[in-house]
């Protein structure tokens, strides 16, 4: 186990910024997340953890020791890519006993750890093929299990489930999940999904051009967005956002609505907002479709997602959309109008000029 340190650690590629001045700590036995679009630079920071990247600026620490200069073998780190590498004329078995013999451990404990590995990934009936003739899924499985067996102080895996078929990408999320609960060896995983971000970090960093937005466990980053492109990127759908205007403990939205504001965040309101635009956001499942709701709207259309329904409601344009999700067994005909609350604690203010989310003194 070891924690990872990055102080103002950054990437050039000449005129190209791929990752700014970033800091982040990564605890001892934690699993981070490094989520983002593409092109964020979230692989340039892990190859930079790794050692394949150098740096242009900062230090990495490993446990303290400043590693920022050391080649990557030299820093106990297990790097597992999408494109699982194994080595073709090789069985599964010398595959994943190969770390081992490079390093050289002893022969009785290389067997050891590696019948504990294949039992645990389920694979001991692939012993003895070849790579090719695997399936995708059982590749990465053996990828992961030649990873694991070195037991490094940290692993730094870069999309590894990104070239598997939607369904095994689950089942091998929740194997990744139980293996880093079962090892509890410090990770740092590279995701564009935002799904599988939320599956398996304990803490998420989201990244967009080239700088971090917010770092935070899955609830902080789902339910108290930093900014609008955390809001908008996290969830699916994401946070529903509707432009207004702040007065007096009021905020006047589009169809002639009246949003009144939860009494905690009035004083905050007031104060950030220069001119009272500002932006109100909430998830679908902070609103409740209510016949007494404060505010009205009417039915755009509607999704069924099997275990609940989506309801796409316009207030006043059709450029309003918001999106309230309700129980699987209700469902509302095109145009009805109905009436809706937010949840007061779920709701967010975000000011539309710096695209920041407004904080309440200390709870935010
Ligand atoms: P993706 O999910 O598409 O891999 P990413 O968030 O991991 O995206 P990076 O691969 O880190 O992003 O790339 C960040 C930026 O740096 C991109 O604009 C990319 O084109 C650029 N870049 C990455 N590697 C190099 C390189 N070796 N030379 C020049 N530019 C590079």
């Amino acid at each position: 186990m070891a924690t990872i340190e990055l102080r103002q650690v950054e990437k050039k590629f000449g005129q190209l910024h791929a990752v700014k001045p970033m800091d982040l700590t990564i605890h001892s036995g934690e699993f981070v997340v490094l989520l983002g679009p593409s092109g964020c630079g979230k692989t340039t920071t892990l190859r930079m953890i790794s050692g394949l990247e150098a740096v242009t600026g900062g230090h990495i620490y490993l446990d303290g020791r400043d590693v920022t200069w050391l080649h990557p073998s030299e820093r106990d780190i297990a790097f597992v890519f999408q494109f699982f590498a194994l080595y073709p004329h090789m069985t599964v078995l010398d595959n994943i006993r190969f770390p081992l013999q490079a390093q050289r451990v002893p022969r009785d404990e290389a067997e050891k750890r590696v019948s504990e590995i294949v039992k645990m990934l389920q694979i001991e009936h692939l012993l003895h093929l070849r790579p090719g003739s695997l399936s995708g899924g059982d590749r990465q499985r053996v990828a992961l299990a030649r990873a694991l067996v070195r037991r490094p102080a940290a692993f730094l895996m870069d999309e590894p489930l990104g070239a598997l078929d939607a369904d095994l990408r689950e089942s091998m999320r929740a194997e990744i999940k139980r293996l880093h609960i079962a090892n509890n060896a410090t990770t740092v995983y590279v995701t564009h999904d935002q799904l599988e971000a939320m599956a398996l970090g304990d803490r998420i960093v989201v990244m967009s051009a080239a700088e971090i937005q917010q770092v935070g466990n899955p609830a902080e980053v789902y339910y108290k967005p930093a900014n609008l492109f955390v809001a908008r990127f996290i969830g699916s759908p994401g946070m529903n956002l509707i432009s207004g205007r702040y007065a007096d403990g009021v905020v006047y939205l589009p169809g002639d609505n009246r949003y009144t504001v939860p009494e905690s965040w009035r004083a905050p309101l007031a104060q950030a907002l220069k001119d009272g635009e500002v932006i109100i956001g909430f998830r679908p499942e902070s609103a409740r479709i209510t016949e007494d709701g404060a505010l009205a709207a009417r039915v755009y259309a509607s999704d069924m997602h099997g275990a609940f329904n989506m309801i796409h409601l316009a207030l006043g344009e059709e450029s309003n959309i918001v999106n309230v999700r309700v129980d699987r067994w209700i469902t509302y005909a095109l145009d009805t109008p109905v009436r809706f609350d937010i949840d007061p604690e779920g709701v967010r203010f975000f000011d539309p000029r710096s695209e920041k989310a407004l904080r309440r003194g200390g709870a935010q």
